[in-house]
C-alpha cells in the first residue's frame, strides 16, 4: 500500500502510544518511522516498544523504522536547601563545586567541565531559558554571575551554556547504557543529542559498529558552526528545535531550520525536522493555523520527515496528530508551488557513477511520464542518491536486507520494499514490473526505470539504467 506523499512522518511513542493497537492506528494513520525517548523509557519498555513495533510491520504493508533518541549530556544544577528561590534581575548568584544545598547566594554544579570552560562574559540559560546569568567572575571551582533575566529558580533546573564549547563527550554514562540496549534491541537508527562536533558521532558510529545508522540532534550553536563537518560523519539530521530556541535566540531558529535542511539536502543525507509542530494537538484535536503553517513550510523545504514529540507520545489525541500531519502533507505536495519550491534547492549530482544515473532516471522519467523509478539498493546508498534528486516520480527501493529498507523508511519519497535478490537482470526487471503493480504505483501498459548494479551482488555498484514496460501479466513487455 503506498503513502499519498514523499515526505514522512516520525512519530514519538509514549504513555499515550504504548499498546499494540495505538501503535497499529498510529502506522495506518501515516507514521512511518516510531521514535523511542530514552530519556523517558528504561530498558524494558525499549524492548517491549520494539517488539510490539516490529509485531505492527509484521501485520502491515511496509517497512517500518525505529529510531531510538539518546538523552545526551543534558546538564542540570544541585538543588536548593528549601525547594526553591526567587531571584530578581541586578542580584548576584554563584554556581559552584560544593554539593551542599543551594541558597538564596549558590547553588551546587555537578559539571566541572562546565566550571573549567566558562569565561567571565559567557551566559548561562536555565529553565529553558527562563533565566539567565551572566558570568561576570570564574575559576575552577565556582562562576560568580549577574541575573540579567527570571524570577525563580528551583530544584535540579536544566543549564545550557551556548557560548562554551564543553570539553567533554557526547555520550553519558547512561547515554552508554542506553546505546548497548537499544543495538541489542535492534533498533534501525540512534540519535544522539547535543552533539557539539564530528568527533561525538564518530564515538557512537563506533560502538554501532553498522548495526544501526547514526542521526545527529543538531540543538547547539557549537553544532550549526561545525555543521558541514558534522554531515560528513552524520547518517542523518534532526533539527532539534526544542533545544535549539534555548541555546539560541527564539527568532534564530527558522533561519538555521533552513539552512540545516538545505545543507542535508545537498549532502544527501536524511533531515527530520522537529518539535512543537503541532504542539496544541497535546490537548486538542485540531491544531492552529499557525501549527498548519509551520508543518507545510518543512514539507516545502523539502524536508525527509517532520515529527512528533509530545503530540503522539503524551498527548490526548495521537492518533489525530498524525492524520493531521498526513493530510497537511498531501496537500502541500499538490499545491501547484511545490515543484517549483523544492526544485529552487535541487542539488547538482556529483560526478559519481551513481549520482549520474539517479540524475538520468530522473530526467528521464519526468520527459517520459513513467510511473515509477525503481532502484536495487542492498546498502541503500542508490535510493538515497536518487531521493537526493526529489523526483516527481514515485521511487520504489527494493533491498534484500530487511535492515536497510527499515533504516530506508525516514528518507523522503522512498516506498521500501524488502526482498530476495532476484539471480538474473531479466528477473530483475520482471520483479521491478510486479512489485510496481502489486504496490499500484504502476499499472500494465505503464513503463518504468529499472537501476542496478551489475554484475547482480557487487554492493556500491549501481551502473545500469533499464526502461522497462509492464505487460498484462506484470512483466517486462519489452523483452517477451
Ligand atoms: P528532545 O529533542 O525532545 O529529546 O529534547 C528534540 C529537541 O530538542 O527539539
Ligand atoms: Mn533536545
Amino acid at each position: 500500500m503506498k503513502r499519498r506523499r514523499k515526505v514522512k512522518i516520525l512519530a514519538t511513542l509514549g504513555p499515550s502510544s504504548s499498546d499494540k493497537a495505538k501503535i497499529k492506528a498510529l502506522a495506518d494513520s501515516g507514521a512511518d518511522v516510531f521514535r523511542i525517548n530514552m530519556s523517558h523509557s528504561d530498558h524494558q519498555t525499549l524492548r517491549r516498544l520494539v517488539n510490539t513495533i516490529r509485531a505492527v510491520e509484521t501485520e502491515g504493508p511496509r517497512p517500518i523504522g525505529i529510531l531510538a533518541d539518546l538523552q545526551g549530556p543534558k546538564l542540570r544544577i544541585g538543588k536548593f536547601a528549601h525547594g526553591s528561590i526567587e531571584i530578581t534581575p541586578g542580584d548576584t548568584f554563584t554556581l559552584d563545586s560544593d554539593p551542599t544545598p543551594g541558597t538564596q547566594e549558590r547553588v551546587y554544579l555537578p559539571h566541572p567541565e562546565i566550571l573549567a570552560a566558562i569565561k567571565p562574559d559567557h551566559r548561562l540559560l536555565l529553565d529553558d531559558g527562563r533565566v539567565r546569568l551572566r558570568v561576570t567572575e570564574s575559576d575552577e571551582t565556582s562562576a560568580k554571575t549577574f541575573v540579567e533575566a527570571g524570577t525563580r529558580l528551583s530544584d535540579r533546573k536544566g543549564v545550557s551554556v551556548p557560548d562554551t564549547t564543553l570539553a567533554m563527550g557526547a555520550l553519558t554514562e547512561k547515554d552508554r547504557s542506553d546505546l548497548e540496549a537499544a543495538l541489542n534491541a535492534g533498533v534501525d537508527w540512534i540519535a544522539l543529542s547535543f552533539v557539539q562536533r564530528p568527533e561525538d558521532l564518530a564515538e557512537v558510529k563506533k560502538v554501532a559498529r553498522g548495526r544501526a545508522a547514526v542521526m545527529a540532534k543538531i540543538e547547539k550553536p557549537q553544532a550549526v558552526e561545525r555543521l558541514d563537518a558534522i554531515i560528513d560523519q552524520a547518517d542523518a539530521l534532526m533539527v532539534a528545535r526544542g533545544d535549539l530556541g534555548v541555546e539560541v535566540p527564539l527568532e534564530r531558529v527558522p533561519g538555521i531550520q533552513k539552512h540545516i535542511t538545505r545543507a542535508a539536502r545537498s549532502a544527501g543525507k536524511p533531515v527530520v525536522v522537529a518539535t512543537q509542530m503541532l504542539e496544541s494537538m497535546i490537548t486538542a484535536p485540531v491544531p492552529t493555523r499557525a501549527e498548519v503553517s509551520d508543518v507545510s513550510t518543512a514539507v516545502f523545504e523539502g524536508a525527509d520527515a517532520v515529527m512528533l514529540s509530545a503530540e503522539s507520545a503524551s498527548g490526548s489525541f495521537p492518533v489525530e496528530a498524525v492524520a493531521t500531519m498526513d493530510r497537511i502533507a498531501i496537500e502541500v505536495e499538490r499545491d501547484p508551488n511545490y515543484p517549483n519550491i523544492i526544485y529552487a534547492q535541487r542539488a547538482e549530482p556529483e560526478p559519481t557513477i551513481a549520482d549520474a544515473i539517479s540524475a538520468g532516471s530522473r530526467q528521464i522519467a519526468e520527459t517520459l511520464n513513467l510511473a515509477a523509478i525503481c532502484c536495487y539498493t542492498a546498502s541503500g546508498a542508490t535510493a538515497m542518491r536518487t531521493a537526493r534528486e526529489r523526483p516527481l516520480t514515485p521511487i520504489i527501493s527494493m533491498s534484500p536486507v530487511i535492515t536497510t529498507a527499515r533504516r530506508l523508511s525516514i528518507v523522503w519519497g522512498l516506498h521500501c520494499v524488502a526482498g530476495k535478490e532476484p539471480d538474473t537482470l531479466e528477473e530483475m526487471i520482471d520483479r521491478a514490473c510486479q512489485v510496481a503493480t502489486q504496490e499500484k504505483i504502476a499499472e500494465p501498459g505503464q513503463r518504468i526505470i529499472v537501476t542496478a548494479g551489475l554484475p547482480i551482488g557487487t554492493p556500491g555498484a549501481t551502473n545500469m539504467l533499464r526502461v522497462a514496460f509492464i505487460g498484462s501479466h506484470g512483466g517486462d513487455l519489452l523483452r517477451k
